[in-house]
């Protein structure tokens, strides 16, 4: 069974492929999917949310990532980052335990998500209508 608390955290995750400058909350990084020249891969620190503005690469967290980047499938890479958990053993009573906890995290999990995207949607609209403002004060007046 999947047990999300067990992942590890994603800036010890994406440190083994990337190197950080700083303790920013969001990264941007040559992408690992493409040939990248430039640093088109946004890495969010808090949440592992991955997206490559080159290749459109993209992933809600270091699960999504590991399956990308390894190839593995779901169950195979959650095995490979410790995260697996056998429930073969459990008692009834330790196996509903065990779902309760996971699902507690998993709601937690969701609602960062929610969260992250949320702050992504704002700086975005932060981040338009500055570029508009900048394009059109460069265009050339016909006045
Ligand atoms: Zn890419």
């Amino acid at each position: 069974m999947f047990n999300r608390d067990l992942l590890p955290n994603a800036q010890a995750y994406y440190g083994q492929y990337f190197a950080f400058k700083g303790n920013k909350a969001k990264h941007l990084v040559p992408c690992c999917f493409h040939h990248d020249k430039t640093a088109s891969l946004s890495i969010d620190m808090v949440s592992g949310r991955f997206y490559c503005f080159g290749c459109s690469a993209s992933g809600g967290d270091i699960l999504d990532f590991h399956q990308q980047k390894t190839g593995l499938n779901f169950v195979e890479s959650c095995k490979d980052l410790g995260a697996w958990v056998d429930t073969t053993q459990d008692t009834p009573d330790q196996l509903a335990a065990r779902k309760k906890k996971i699902e507690q995290a998993d709601r937690e999990y969701k609602a960062r998500q929610v969260q992250a995207a949320k702050a992504e949607k704002e700086h975005a609209q932060a981040f338009i209508p500055l570029v508009a403002t900048i394009s059109s004060s460069n265009a050339p007046s016909r006045c």
